[in-house]
């Protein structure tokens, strides 16, 4: 960026001695403008990435147009390009561009906005792309995605130029008709018309191309980027477990982040708040240019008297109008929509739930009250539907009458000077397309700005998404209550564990767990054993105090009602390993083991095991798994209760046969379960109304 500061500050001083040379004072506008864009420009350095790839495509436009513009000035250009010379205004358009977009970098806003952009554009993640026809490359995501922005950028500016090139056809056009001139009529049409046409028909379709694996690539990054974050450090479980401010991750990683993008339904994402604004933005400016050039051709009438920009002041007039009724009657219905998305939710999650929990209720019989509870919250949506038809109506009594006169009015305005004679056919066609697109760039804005508020809102979810996560982080890496040992024993040191609201609930003074010695341990419910263990585990954030592990230990934590992936039966036996890590063999040694002997021919089988399956049965996969995994250490948190006694004694049985070198450390409350373990802890309140663990004799 600073280099290129630097160019436009000499091309500033360029444009200053050419100014000087020519005694052409109006350069001197263009200096000043340079001069500032120069000084933005090297400010920009340290700006967010995602705004600097504008203020770039900007800072070197100025050049490059103003380069143009004094090659013209100094009669360099060639004459056979002369058409093809930008408009004399241009280098200052795009360097007030460039000022511009350093300005609004100070918004709140945009700052937020642009932080979450930030992620992707300034990450450092390779990726690959593949331009056709060329064989695919590979470079760093954040490289591809720059450029496809400045491509984007660049294609939407052409297109503007474009349609402004057109509406001079146009003109043309309409005056070869007006003189009945044959033969202009169809050189216009096919050396002017058709070429252009066809540029713009084939650079809007590789734009389409072009944003729509933009829009994918982002949000493919930051999908993964959130699910990491998610899903890192048991961050997810932290979360869970303080409540924090960010519900419904799920949402906020399938929905929030693709509106954030690409905007939604009714709204627009960072995509349509950079390049499509940046799109209308040209072609507002274009026009505009083009507009007031044309109110020269209108005199108030009766005299010699021009307004200057007349026909621009009448079109501003004429759409701040049109929004403002458009938005007293339509302001309803961003608060219908929000409504609408909520009540939709709230009905697709009603019926997700029932089946989830389809058993239980047949079960109890409640269909009945389900059918009333469903159809309650069905008729909430009818009544929102309703009330979103009744105000769409009113509004499209207005926007349609507004639709059909928007094509009228500037020929109502114009017609007088035509049938004075003061203006051509062209002119006036012109005037009325011209007027048209400068009417819908500034409807767009309106448009633009009153989404903001849908935008901010998906922005404030991701902000507060992330804050969370980071929250839990700090609090996960607070508490780094581990240390390895050279050991071959678990010892808990001062271990003090509270619950999320900071209330204390179990302290151990100094605790060993030996290896190869397998403990059993009791007490009340709600002591804090399944606490104690999670703490172990290393996934329960509000501890503090030391836990001593041996170094490299497989420690493995089977809670009472084990978790069962979806997909094939084999899938949740080496869950969280891969099929492929174990023989067939293996797994169908282990099924048997763990008494699931009848399961074996039906590991391929997908199916809602978690449902399917008994709570026995799934306490069995659990311990098949453990089978497979042979950790050093297991801890079992009342992982057979739902087996009966006899089963209980084979399966520890057979777990101490088949797993000699793994620490058994059981919770469970059956005194049958003393016999398989050479120690016995109990949980036992101590002063302060928590819980400590103390050994006891087994009598
Ligand atoms: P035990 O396994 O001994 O029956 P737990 O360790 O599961 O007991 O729970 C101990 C206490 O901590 C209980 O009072 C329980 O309600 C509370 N508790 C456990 N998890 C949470 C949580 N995520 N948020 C708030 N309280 C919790
Ligand atoms: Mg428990």
């Amino acid at each position: 960026m600073q280099k290129l500061s630097v160019a436009v500050a000499v091309f500033a001083a360029l444009t200053a001695l050419v100014g000087v040379h020519k005694g052409d004072s109006s350069l001197f506008v263009l200096v000043a403008a340079a001069a500032l864009c120069a000084y933005t420009t090297w400010r920009a350095a340290d700006m967010s990435s995602f705004l600097k790839i504008f203020a770039f495509i900007f800072s070197t436009e100025t050049i490059v147009f103003g380069l143009v513009g004094l090659a013209q000035a100094e009669g360099l250009w060639p004459e056979s390009l002369k058409d093809y010379a930008p408009p004399e205004t241009m280098p200052l358009t795009v360097a007030v561009f460039s000022i511009i977009v350093y300005a609004i970098s100070h918004i709140p806003v945009v700052r937020e906005m642009t932080r979450i952009a930030d992620l992707y554009f300034s990450s450092r993640d390779r990726g690959e792309g593949r331009v056709w026809p060329f064989k695919p490359f590979a470079a760093r995501e954040r490289a591809i995605a720059i450029a496809m922005v400045v491509v984007l950028v660049l294609l939407n500016q052409g297109q503007v130029g474009i349609t402004v090139r057109l509406s001079f056809f146009n003109r043309d056009w309409y005056n070869a008709i007006q003189e009945k001139n044959a033969s202009e009529f169809w050189r216009q049409l096919f050396f002017v018309f058709t070429p252009w046409a066809f540029v713009y028909v084939a650079s809007v379709i590789i734009e389409f191309v072009l944003q729509s694996m933009l829009i994918i690539r982002w949000r493919r990054w930051l999908t993964e980027h959130y699910i990491g974050r998610w899903l890192g450090a048991h961050t997810h479980y932290g979360m869970a477990l303080a409540g924090s401010g960010a519900d419904n991750p799920d949402q906020r990683i399938a929905e929030d982040v693709n509106r954030f993008i690409s905007g939604g339904e009714e709204g627009y994402g960072v995509y349509s708040y950079s390049i499509l604004l940046i799109a209308t933005l040209s072609s507002l400016v274009s026009f505009a240019y083009v507009l007031w050039d044309l109110s020269g051709n209108y005199p108030l009438p009766g005299t010699e008297i021009y307004i200057p920009g007349f026909l621009f002041w009448a079109v501003l007039i004429y759409a701040a109008v049109g929004t403002l009724v458009t938005h007293l009657i339509g302001r309803t219905l961003t608060g219908l929509y929000f409504d609408r998305q909520r009540r939709e939710a709230d009905f697709r999650f009603s019926l997700a739930r029932m089946r989830e929990y389809s058993e239980q209720i047949a079960l109890l019989g409640g269909e009945p009250a389900e059918r009333g509870a469903l159809l309650r919250r069905f008729a909430g949506i009818i009544v929102n539907y309703l009330a979103i038809v009744q105000k769409r109506k009113q509004l499209m009594v207005f926007t349609s009458t507004y639709g059909q006169l928007s094509p009228i009015i500037p020929y109502v305005i114009t017609a007088p000077f035509y049938f004075a004679g003061r203006i051509t056919l062209g002119v006036m066609t012109q005037t009325a397309s011209a007027f048209g697109r400068v009417e819908s760039a500034l409807t767009f804005f309106i448009n633009y700005y009153t989404s903001l508020a849908n935008f901010k809102s998906v922005l404030d979810r991701l902000s507060s998404f992330d804050h969370a996560i980071d929250t839990a982080r700090g609090q996960a890496s607070a508490t780094q209550i581990f240390s390895p040992t050279d050991g071959a024993d678990i010892r808990l040191r001062g271990l003090t564990l509270a619950l999320p609201d900071g209330r204390q609930i179990v302290t151990v003074d100094d605790l060993t767990l030996a290896a190869g010695q397998s403990a059993l341990l009791t007490g009340p419910s709600g002591s804090g054993k399944s606490t104690l263990f999670r703490a172990i585990a290393g996934i329960w954030p509000y501890a503090s105090g030391e836990v001593l592990t041996p170094r490299g230990a497989k420690v493995m934590l089977a809670p009472q009602r084990p978790y069962i992936p979806m997909g094939a039966l084999a899938d949740a036996i080496v869950y969280p390993g891969h099929v492929d890590d174990y023989s067939r063999a293996d797994v169908q040694e282990a099924l048997r083991a763990a008494r699931l002997a009848p399961f074996v021919e039906r590991l391929d089988e997908e199916n809602n095991w978690g449902q399917r399956l008994s709570g026995g049965e799934q306490q069995r996969v659990a311990i098949a798994r453990a089978l497979l995994a042979k950790p050093d250490w297991l801890f079992l948190d009342e992982a057979t209760s739902a087996l009966d006694e006899q089963l209980e004694e084979e399966i520890y049985a057979m777990l101490r046969e088949r797993l000699p070198g793994t620490t058994i450390v059981s919770i469970g409350h059956r005194s049958t379960l003393h016999a398989f373990h050479d120690r016995y802890i109990v949980m036992e309140p101590a002063p302060g109304g928590v819980f400590s663990p103390r050994d006891k004799v087994h009598a």
